[in-house]
């Protein structure tokens, strides 16, 4: 993702209902937040918010959080939803990294991971949203039936993904390195920003879907 430094979006962020700006008051609170006890869904790294903000106006029963890196991305999102009425939607703008001071265990449904950022150098394989370091983390937030799902067109870390899942313990319930040829999987597929731009230049979109 290109990054553009976007003046004043920290105090628009700031501003807007939709985001949340001292989330770890929330650890153990989320009902509370939305006002319901409907279950917690939430996006890693978002990006502009496509996939997340068609989820929540999609399925009003279901609360959705999407958690972004940079306020100069997060900020597009807002941009993008001040005009619509979704009330099981908010944000974060944080590194995910700290995720468990932000959701008791137990608090997440699932996890979704979208065309997460590859890491390519070996000395950053940590910081893949899908290293067993992030799996560790998740594991201490999901429900005990809780799912992560991701989709990437990029082969090396899709691979690398799949040994995660089994190093650190989780079990595959799905996979397919091509999501769009696969009508059982395809079914209420949601693409993201990423997904229309790489799958219009024919990559293949690969997914898996890991529980414990
Ligand atoms: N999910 C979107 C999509 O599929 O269109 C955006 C994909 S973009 C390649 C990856 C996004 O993840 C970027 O916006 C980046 O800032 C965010 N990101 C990467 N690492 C993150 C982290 N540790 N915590 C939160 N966001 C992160």
């Amino acid at each position: 993702m290109r990054l553009r430094n976007v003046p004043g979006s920290r105090e628009a962020i700031a501003d807007s209902p939709l985001a949340v700006n001292e989330p770890v008051l929330l650890k153990g609170n989320w009902s509370k937040e939305f006002g319901n006890g409907h279950p917690v869904r939430i996006e890693i790294g978002m990006g502009k918010g496509k996939f997340i903000t068609t989820l929540a106006q999609q399925n009003p029963d279901i609360n959705y959080v999407g958690i972004e890196k940079y306020s100069s991305v997060l900020i597009r999102a807002i941009e993008k939803c001040k005009e619509l009425d979704v009330p099981n939607l908010r944000f974060i703008r944080m590194d995910a990294e700290y995720i468990c001071d932000v959701f008791e265990k137990g608090e997440v449904d699932r996890i979704y991971l979208n065309f997460s950022d590859p890491w390519p150098k070996d000395r950053h394989v940590k910081r893949r949203l899908t290293s067993k370091q992030f799996f560790q983390r998740y594991d201490a937030i999901l429900k005990e039936d809780g799912i992560v799902e991701f989709k990437t067109d990029n082969d090396s870390l899709f691979q690398f993904s799949l040994e995660q899942v089994a190093e650190a313990e989780w079990h595959l319930t799905e996979q397919t390195w091509d999501l769009h040829r696969d009508e059982r999987l395809m079914k209420g597929n949601v693409m993201t920003e990423y997904e229309e731009k790489f799958s219009a230049m024919g990559n293949p979109i690969h997914k898996l879907i890991a529980g414990r």
